[in-house]
């Protein structure tokens, strides 16, 4: 392990008080500030403005623990697939994915994950540790420049819909998401973000408490307690009910309407009833519905259920008024759609 701190760990204020308490001015401490966060150096040598001697005097007592983008594929969509190494050695994955209007950055908060949802690689995987706000900054910071290097423009969405449970990893999730948002980190818009969860009702009225700013997604998949608890074990903890008054709670502080995820399997969830029980549950709150496509994960328990099913979900939560979204799955040829995340590298 090394010694020296962490230099991203100090704030602005207290970086300006060392550059004090070393007799140099306090301005420095903003330099500094502006290299680590707006443009995102990784080392001291970078940073051009100060002198020489202040950047040794940087480097004997500091280190930058930073991600690096270990491995990078793009998919023949445009999809670019980013494997992460964290400064301990771990792997996560985050995701760029440009369509005409915009480039959305999908980005992971857990080593791993928390939840035991059946149909999901990443739940596979051993939940290691949490990520820390600047591992997940640092994850759009690099898409934001793949961004740049591949599609000339600034990302312009960000979507927490990799590996790991957002609200699971909640203070940190938060840290990262005020960074994006500052003016001195990337200075993004928060309705241009969204966090997307399987559904812990205590944290999603921790959120509304917390008068966040950003979007809400929460994976239904199902409405009905017995079939999502066999799909997403973690509904025995979290039933529907307690879902439904979180949701609530959520919409009357924030006003603002929610989106379920929701796939349609084969033999699961394609049946009249399930339909039925999703148009009940849209009514709770405003929301609308995104019919995402099933990405196999090596498995025969979970079928993409057929276009006849789709449509049928369709055609019933428009003749309720509910909007409706199908998503198709992006990147899926480099293992980069939702749900494929699973360091198979
Ligand atoms: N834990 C969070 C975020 C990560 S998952 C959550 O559950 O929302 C991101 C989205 O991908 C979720 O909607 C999840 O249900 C969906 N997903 C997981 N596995 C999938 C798969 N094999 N195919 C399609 N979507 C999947």
């Amino acid at each position: 392990m090394n010694k020296k701190k962490d230099i991203r760990a100090l704030t602005k204020e207290q970086l300006r008080n060392f550059f004090v308490a070393e007799g140099d001015k306090a301005f420095r401490g903003n330099q500094v500030y502006e290299w680590l966060w707006i443009k995102n150096a990784y080392s001291f040598e970078e940073m051009t403005n100060l002198s020489k001697e202040t950047r040794q005097m940087l480097l004997d007592n500091f280190v930058i623990n930073h991600i690096e983008v270990d491995k990078m594929q793009r998919s023949n969509d445009g999809t670019v697939k980013n494997a992460i190494k964290l400064h301990d050695g771990l792997i996560v994955e985050s995701v760029l994915i440009p369509t005409d209007s915009r480039t959305t950055a999908c980005v992971s908060s857990q080593v791993g994950c928390t939840l035991d949802c059946k149909f999901c690689a990443t739940a596979r995987l051993k939940k290691m540790r949490n990520l820390n706000p600047d591992e997940i900054y640092d994850q759009v910071a690099a898409i934001n420049k793949e961004s740049l290097l591949y599609y000339h423009h600034k990302l312009s969405n960000i979507v927490f819909m990799g590996m790991g449970e957002p609200l699971m990893n909640y203070n940190n999730v938060l840290k990262a998401i005020e960074k994006i948002t500052s003016p001195e980190g990337l200075g993004m818009s928060p309705t241009r973000i969204t966090v997307s969860t399987s559904g812990v009702p205590k944290m999603i009225k921790k959120l509304a408490d917390d008068e966040v700013k950003f979007n809400l997604a929460v994976s239904l998949h199902s409405a009905i307690d017995e079939i999502r608890t066999k799909i997403m074990p973690f509904n025995a903890t979290f039933p529907l009910q307690d879902l439904k008054e979180a949701l609530q709670y959520w919409y009357t502080k924030t006003n603002r309407r929610i989106t379920y995820e929701y796939v349609v399997w084969d033999g699961i969830n394609d049946d009249k009833e399930s339909i039925n029980a999703l148009v009940k549950f849209c009514k709770h709150v405003p929301c609308k519905v995104n019919l995402i496509e099933y990405n196999p994960i090596d498995d025969d328990e979970f079928q993409q259920a057929s276009a006849k099913s789709i449509n049928n979900y369709i055609s019933n939560l428009e003749m309720n008024d509910i909007i409706v979204n199908v998503r198709r799955s992006r990147g899926k040829d480099i293992d980069a759609a939702c749900g494929q995340l699973a360091n198979k590298s």
